[in-house]
């Protein structure tokens, strides 16, 4: 069991800092799986910030299962994601898959991700782990807490003590209805083993919209520090995950809907 305080991960933002823990605030990240284009980007960062969000979150590099499926603009993207925080004060949270990558990534992103498919990159995670952004771990598909656990260990041991968990489903053996199974119990479990802040992303975490608001009210009843929520202005058209994103509309709802339930938003 975890020993001495939840800690705090800061980061700075240009609309100044906001902190991750246990004793804060919620703070919600929301935005599209995809960087696709400036118009869509920097018009979600300015709904999601109306609606509360604090982060924006964007693939320039994805993961994607098929290699013919898109697989982010990469660089380009980052200079938009950069527009996006100038035109909108959101901090930039987006994933780095490929350690050549990460100097780029830091140079516009305030917190970095890794992704459920590099958690155990431990040559990866050493290097995010001795560059100075906070960083956030999903958790690995497959993955039990104990693997998780040491994947952020090999973070801190590297030097960076801001790193952030992020619950965002597991494989289990029913996919027909749910892309992954979300495990809210991760979330007393990890406040017993652990003192970094736990993130719940309950829009990979079930694969379809429908499902993310409800989620997202359990996760907060179970004490979740903060919220991963994909939204996108016209999720039918969207270059990845359109199912599980939420309208700008719908994101909004679900924020007036949070706020009344738990932590202050
Ligand atoms: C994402 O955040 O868009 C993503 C690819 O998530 P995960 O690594 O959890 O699948
Ligand atoms: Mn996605």
């Amino acid at each position: 069991y975890r020993h001495g305080e939840a800690s705090e991960v800061v980061v700075n933002t240009p609309d100044g800092p906001v902190t991750f823990g246990e004793h804060h605030p919620l703070v919600v990240v929301a935005g599209p799986c995809s960087v696709e284009n400036e118009e869509m980007i920097v018009e979600t960062a300015r709904r999601v910030k109306a609606a509360g969000a604090r982060f924006l979150r964007g693939g320039a590099y994805k993961p994607r299962t098929s290699p013919y499926a898109f697989q982010g603009h990469g660089e380009s993207a980052l200079e938009l994601l950069a527009a996006a925080r100038e035109a909108s004060g959101l901090g930039i949270i987006t994933e780095v898959m490929d350690a050549a990558d990460l100097d780029k990534i830091v140079e516009i992103a305030d917190v970095v991700q890794v992704g459920a498919r590099n958690m155990q990159n431990f040559s990866l995670l050493k290097k995010v782990g001795a560059q100075p952004k906070p960083v956030l771990l999903k958790r690995g598909m497959s993955a039990t807490i104990e693997e998780w656990l040491m994947a952020a260990e090999y973070i801190l041991a590297a030097g960076n003590q801001n790193v952030i968990l992020c619950e965002r489903g597991i494989r289990t053996f029913d996919r027909q209805y749910t892309r992954n199974a979300l495990d809210i119990s991760a979330i007393p479990v990890l406040r017993n083993l652990t003192h970094l802040p736990i993130m719940i992303d309950p829009s990979h975490g079930t694969g379809w919209a429908a499902y993310v608001p409800s989620m997202a009210m359990a996760s907060i009843a179970a004490g979740c520090d903060s919220l991963m929520i994909e939204v996108h202005p016209n999720p039918k058209k969207a270059l990845s995950d359109g199912p599980q994103s939420l309208t700008p509309e719908a994101f909004d709802q679900l924020m007036q809907e949070l706020a009344v339930i738990g932590k202050a938003v």
